[in-house]
């Protein structure tokens, strides 16, 4: 019986997995840049730990999370995010004093329960920041600023960067309320999916994906006309702080985020190229969650990118550029040949060169063909001749052009036609 992956969940294959690994480094650089480092979490924790951070009113805890009882009868769940871990590790290790903020991102698989289609998975892959410590509309727009600066760097164009304020714990009770009355006559024409959150969480009746049911959400009243005073001036400060540092963004009074523990500003960024799972990326601030947890009062903002959208957004003329391509394939023809050429293959590879070769020893044009499926830049010819001269053959293969090298300078000889070569690296 063939056995096959589970649905919703994916293996991503050399020829895809270089476009992951340049984005990986990618964000690495530039994350660097704007001072973040790295995390890496547990991929289960306490199913009370989602619940709790998450909401149990949300649709991921709801619905989505892959909960069990270990061996030992714990409540495990696997993480369907990085920010509860994120904050059950800042309590637990104690990070409370950096020199500044605390800025942390991680990356890795997460896991929800949803139905499976077009950029939507079981399994699925995301890369977050977190910037622990801080309340400035600063740390808001420095994050933000950083992603757009990340699509900037891979070169993703036509993202736009929505932004609106979910209020504060003074004034969402009100909004609430408001809203509520607002949807009540709606009720009965709302999907049922709505019906069921007018009682529990209102808010997520504005970002329904139903036609009906947006038609009706724009008509409902704005936040922006219940924000108290003080939320009415942060949002300003962010929008303001926004245009300084020529960030290009718009305001969406619609967007609400499906997690319970945003405060202020929320954010998305949305693509027209991605059909009607558009959001590569959410966030925002959450002020209240690392005390909900125990910890000290610590304002935090941050964001969550899922990697399969962003990749499926990359501009194709780069994928050429990222396969794997070795610096030198070995050509041996007879048993000494490969005897010699093993230890070749070592010093070359010492220095720090990526080599292939032909294991069964096939003919010439055989081996030669290999080298040329391989995309290989060079190959080094070794037969019985050219063991007894000492020199063997090294044949750059953009080219055609060949040089007699003796085995001592093997590996200048390689560096010098590699840097020589304009894609060379
Ligand atoms: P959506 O509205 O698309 O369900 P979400 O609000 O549930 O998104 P978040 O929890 O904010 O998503 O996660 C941040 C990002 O992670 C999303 O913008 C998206 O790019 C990605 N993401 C979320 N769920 C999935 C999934 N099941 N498969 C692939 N990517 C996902
Ligand atoms: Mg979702």
């Amino acid at each position: 019986m063939k056995i096959q992956s589970i649905r919703g969940v994916r293996d991503i294959l050399p020829g895809e997995i270089e476009k992951w690994q340049w984005v990986e480094r990618i964000a690495q650089h530039v994350f660097k840049r704007y001072g973040f480092q790295e995390i890496r979490l547990p991929v289960f924790e306490k199913t009370a730990l989602f619940s709790r951070s998450i909401g149990e009113t949300t649709d991921i805890v709801e619905k989505e999370m892959y909960t069990f009882a270990d061996r030992g009868g714990e409540q495990i769940t696997l993480r369907p995010e990085g920010t509860a871990s994120v904050v059950r590790a800042y309590i637990e290790h104690k990070l409370y004093n950096p020199p500044s903020v605390l800025k942390l991102y991680y990356l890795g698989p997460m896991f929800r329960y949803e139905r499976p289609q077009a950029g939507r998975f079981r399994q699925f892959y995301q890369i977050g920041i977190e910037a622990m410590g801080s309340a400035s509309p600063l740390v808001d727009v420095e994050v933000m600023t950083l992603l757009l600066d990340f699509f900037q760097q891979l070169g993703i164009t036509g993202l736009k960067l929505e932004i609106n304020s979910l209020g504060c714990p003074e004034c969402r009770p009100v909004y609430r309320e408001a809203l509520k009355a607002a949807i009540r006559p709606h009720l009965p024409e709302l999907c049922a999916n709505c019906t069921q959150r007018y009682e529990r969480n209102p808010l997520r009746v504005l970002d329904c994906k139903v036609e009906r049911d947006r038609e009706i959400a724009a008509t409902l009243p704005r936040f922006r006309d219940h924000w108290c005073a003080a939320c009415q001036e942060n949002f300003t400060e962010v929008c303001g702080l926004l245009d300084a540092a020529c960030a290009p963004y718009s305001i969406n009074p619609l967007l609400v985020r499906g997690l319970d523990y945003y405060s202020r500003t929320t954010f998305e960024v949305v693509s027209g190229n991605l059909g009607a799972q558009n959001a590569v990326c959410g966030g925002g601030r959450y002020d209240s969650l690392v005390e909900e947890f125990d910890g000290p009062p610590t304002p935090c903002f941050g964001f969550a990118l899922g990697m399969e959208r962003l990749i499926s957004l990359l501009p194709d003329d780069n994928s050429e550029d990222l396969r794997h391509r070795p610096d030198v394939f070995i050509v041996a023809l007879g048993d000494a040949a490969a005897r010699v050429s093993i230890g070749m293959a070592a010093r070359l590879r010492g220095d720090g060169f990526s080599v292939e070769r032909d294991y069964d020893g096939g003919s010439m044009k055989s081996q030669m063909r290999k080298a040329n499926r391989a995309a290989a830049r060079l190959t080094l010819i070794v037969g019985d001749n050219e063991i007894a001269a000492g020199k063997y053959t090294l044949k750059n293969m953009e080219n055609g052009e060949q040089r007699e090298i003796e085995e001592e300078s093997l590996s200048a000889a390689v560096t010098s036609i590699l840097n020589s070569e304009p894609d060379g690296d």
